[in-house]
Formats: structure tokens, C-alpha cells, sequence
């Protein structure tokens, strides 16, 4: 296409589109209980430093992480989930996951029509889900498929490939990172934890295409 040339390179006529809903560890920033020189400037800058918990949306239809301040962050930054197709949670602490969240989109909450979401974490996100007193109407109403996931597993959902990582976070096999390709591009996710980095390096995982860090 004209004009999509950068020194003769093809340029991608379509990036992936990171949109950081949250980027703070579980008390946010500022915290409410906290009078550190972080949350005191937090609190008068205001803007971008206020950082509520941690989610990241990929697109439309791809969300890392559905922790309590999800719905606020959606209102502050002004976007819907209603395409929601992916879910990759990295791991089940409750500043990453928050099970009703998901009750929202289902009957009796929203009456517009859902998209079927496939979500994706390693065994105590899936273990934490079921377990939650919204877990079987969720299942039976809010359109949602839940799948164990293990570091080095491979998969596609909807039109990305995802690359599962270990993370060395709350024990051993608990927590994961994910990579996410859409062919084109690819996203290193992590935000959460730190990777084992003397066992597994991402770029094991991706070894063509760009490998981009979030934090
Ligand atoms: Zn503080
Ligand atoms: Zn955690």
C-alpha cells in the first residue's frame, strides 16, 4: 500500500494496541493508608499517577488480568469489554482476579449480547474460579470457557498465538506470563512477577518478531 513503506520496509498497517487499565501492585497507588513521598505525589499530581491494580487490554478483545479496579478503570479510560474474546490471568491473587467481575457481562446484568470468552490461567486461577459462589452461574449464563494453562504451553485463541511463561511468583507453578502474537507482533506481559530467568528466557519462546516488554 502506498505510503506504508520506512526506508523500504514494510511498515505493519496494524500494531497491537496496548491500552495499561492498572500498573500498580495490590494497595494502588496512592494507597490509602500510606503518606509515602510516591502516594503524597500521587495524590496532588493526580493524572497518571494515580495507578489503580493492575489489568492491561490488548485491542478490544484480549484482557491480562481482572482484578477489583477493572470496572473503574474501564470508566476512567473509557472503554468496553463487550468484545471481549480472551482472558489471560497470571495468577490468583485477588488484586488479579476478581471473579464477579465476570458476572457483569452475563443475564440479568447486561442485555446487550456477549461475546463468548475463553479465559486462560494456571491451575489456581482455575481452581479460585470454580470455587467462587459466581462460578456456576457464570458458567452456565456468562458464555465463558476456562482452561488450565502450564509455562511452555503453546495455544491460539482468536487471532492470537499465546505463549505461557513461568513466573517466580506466589510458588511454584502458580502464577505464569504470557506471550502474545498476532502474527505480526508480538507483546512480552511481565508485568505481574519476575520469570525464572536462569531456567526459561522469553526470547526462547519467540525467536522471530519483536519481543516488546511491558514493565
Ligand atoms: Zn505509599
Ligand atoms: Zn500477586
Amino acid at each position: 500500500m502506498a505510503g506504508d513503506e520506512n526506508n523500504g520496509k514494510p511498515i505493519a498497517r496494524r500494531a497491537l494496541k496496548i491500552l495499561f487499565l492498572g500498573t500498580a501492585a495490590a494497595e494502588g497507588i496512592p494507597s490509602p493508608f500510606c503518606e509515602c513521598s510516591t502516594c503524597t505525589h500521587a495524590r496532588k499530581a493526580r493524572g497518571r499517577n494515580v495507578r489503580m491494580r493492575t489489568a492491561t487490554l490488548v485491542n478490544d478483545d484480549l484482557l491480562f488480568d481482572c482484578g477489583p479496579d477493572l470496572i473503574a478503570a474501564t470508566q476512567r479510560f473509557d472503554v468496553r469489554l463487550s468484545r471481549l474474546e480472551t482472558l489471560l490471568v497470571t495468577h490468583a491473587h485477588s488484586d488479579h482476579l476478581l471473579p464477579s467481575n465476570l458476572i457483569w457481562r452475563g443475564p440479568g446484568f447486561c442485555p446487550t449480547p456477549i461475546t463468548p470468552l475463553r479465559i486462560f490461567g494456571p491451575g489456581p486461577v482455575a481452581r479460585a474460579l470454580r470455587r467462587d459462589p459466581h462460578w456456576p452461574t457464570l458458567a452456565e449464563k456468562g458464555a465463558v470457557s476456562l482452561e488450565t494453562v502450564r509455562a511452555g504451553q503453546r495455544w491460539r485463541s482468536g487471532r492470537y498465538q499465546i505463549t505461557a511463561l513461568p513466573a517466580n511468583h506466589d510458588g511454584k507453578r502458580a502464577a505464569l506470563l504470557y506471550i502474545v502474537s498476532d502474527g505480526t507482533h508480538k507483546l512480552f506481559y511481565p508485568l505481574t512477577a519476575v520469570y525464572h530467568t536462569r531456567q526459561i528466557s522469553p526470547f526462547r519462546y519467540a525467536p522471530s518478531g519483536k519481543v516488546s516488554a511491558t514493565g
